[in-house]
């Protein structure tokens, strides 16, 4: 029986701690410390009610890496597990280092004044925490997170070889809002305004946001838009999986998030550099964060299904030719609303968190050094996503994507 510190009080941080707090068996003891204690204590409240267990609570600013590391030398606790915002990535693994304890997050480190979404900063952490004997495990959320575990599990019982791996992420969730966003808006807009990149013949291939429109008949959603957009995983799956061809990420957005959002552009409102404002340095996508609705404030309206998978095809295992497979969860936002008090979007990567912690803390995965979720076993992960409220189901298609 591990303790674990959390560090991050939004709707991920807020279901992985519910989840752990369900698992005492495997979490002994859960520590949630976040920037605001007030949303750290709420956490803890719902715990309690749900679940009968205590959460202790702290203040913490994660940009501050000696306060941060004298709150982990405070808990001494097995893991953190980062679930603030991939600005703090760094300065928590730095304070990881300084106290001698192991590393996850769910999202890769970016730098606030450019949306980059690479793992470089991160990989160069690779030979410090080998010498500190210690592991760090990035991306344990559900994309990045799942939809890795889905293509090495892919590559481990079905397919010799994946020659082309499609990520669909629909959410067909409605929230009964002209506009909102599902998670953090700042992190979710600067995702999503970005160049689309996708991996093909051994390169990376940009076209502008938004460009490249498909259409997907999602089970228990129906028929959604998905556009073309880059995402992280793709540059783990890209390194760990070197024979693949071609590799894209596609999203579902719905015509009036489309809408919304290209009037947000055109007006200037997504921009990530400084404007000054009556005498003071503001940045409009941080202002338009202040403004939107809290992503967990729309936990007990949202209605729906998310469904998100991976379609992959290569050389069967079996020496049967080239077949294609698709793996996915569906999971509901009412469903995730009841157990936890936060919709699916925070659920589905709240659970894949725990899941990787589980792990860590098990020694189930181990090792010592930076990691990414390709890196590892997929089964004991899969194995658990069916028992903690994300089963997936895999079936094959009759032939590879049309598009
Ligand atoms: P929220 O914005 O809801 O929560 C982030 C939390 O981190 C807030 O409580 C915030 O505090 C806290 N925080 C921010 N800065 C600091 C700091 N300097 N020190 C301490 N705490 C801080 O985000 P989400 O819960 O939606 O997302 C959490 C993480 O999960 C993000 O990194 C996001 O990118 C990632 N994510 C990953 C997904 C995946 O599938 N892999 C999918 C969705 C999200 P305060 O409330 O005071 O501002």
């Amino acid at each position: 029986m591990a303790k674990v510190l959390v560090i991050g009080a939004g709707g991920v941080g807020s279901v992985a701690v519910h989840k752990m707090a369900m698992n005492p068996d495997i979490f002994g003891e859960v520590v949630l410390a976040s920037r605001t204690k007030s949303k750290c204590d709420a956490i803890a409240a719902s715990v309690k009610q749900r679940t009968g267990r205590d959460v202790a609570t702290y203040q913490i600013d994660a940009d501050d890496v000696a306060a941060t590391t004298a709150l982990i030398r405070e808990v001494k606790p097995a893991l953190v597990v980062n679930l603030a915002l991939p600005y703090q990535d760094l300065a928590i693994m730095d304070a990881c280092l300084a106290a001698g304890v192991n590393y996850m997050d769910t999202a890769n480190y970016e730098p606030r004044e450019e949306a980059k979404f690479e793992y470089k900063w991160q990989w160069a952490y690779q030979e410090k925490f080998k010498a500190a004997g210690l592991m760090a495990l990035l991306g344990s959320g559900f994309d990045p997170g799942v939809t890795s575990a889905f293509a090495m599990w892919l590559k481990k019982h079905k397919l010799k070889t994946i020659r082309t791996l499609d990520i669909l992420d629909c959410n067909g969730g409605d929230h009964g809002q002209h506009f909102a966003t599902n998670f953090n808006p700042e992190i979710n807009i600067r995702e999503v305004t970005a160049p689309a990149r996708h991996w093909e013949n051994g390169d990376w291939v940009e076209t502008p946001a938004m460009a490249v429109k498909q259409t997907f008949d999602f089970e228990a959603v129906g028929p959604k838009n998905m556009y073309l957009m880059y995402h992280e995983e793709l540059e783990s799956l890209a390194k760990f999986i070197p024979e693949m061809e071609r590799a894209r990420f596609w999203m579902t957005f719905g015509d009036a998030y489309i809408t919304h959002l290209t009037v947000l552009q055109n007006v200037g409102m997504t921009r990530i550099d400084p404007v000054i404002y009556e005498g003071k340095e503001i940045i409009p996508l941080q202002f338009l964060k202040a403004v939107l609705p809290e992503p967990s404030s729309l936990g007990s309206t949202t209605k729906g299904k998310t469904n998100i998978g991976d379609i992959a095809t290569g050389e069967a295992l079996d020496g049967s030719g080239e077949k294609t497979f698709y793996i996915y969860n569906i999971c509901d936002h009412e469903d995730a609303y009841a157990e936890t008090g936060n919709q699916a979007v925070s659920y589905t990567t709240g659970v894949p968190a725990m899941i990787g912690a589980a792990l860590m803390v098990q020694g189930v995965w181990k090792g010592e050094g930076v990691f990414n979720m390709e890196q590892f076993d997929p089964d004991p992960y899969m194995d658990m996503l069916n028992k903690h409220g994300l089963p997936w189901q895999v079936k094959e298609l009759e032939g590879p994507l049309a598009f």
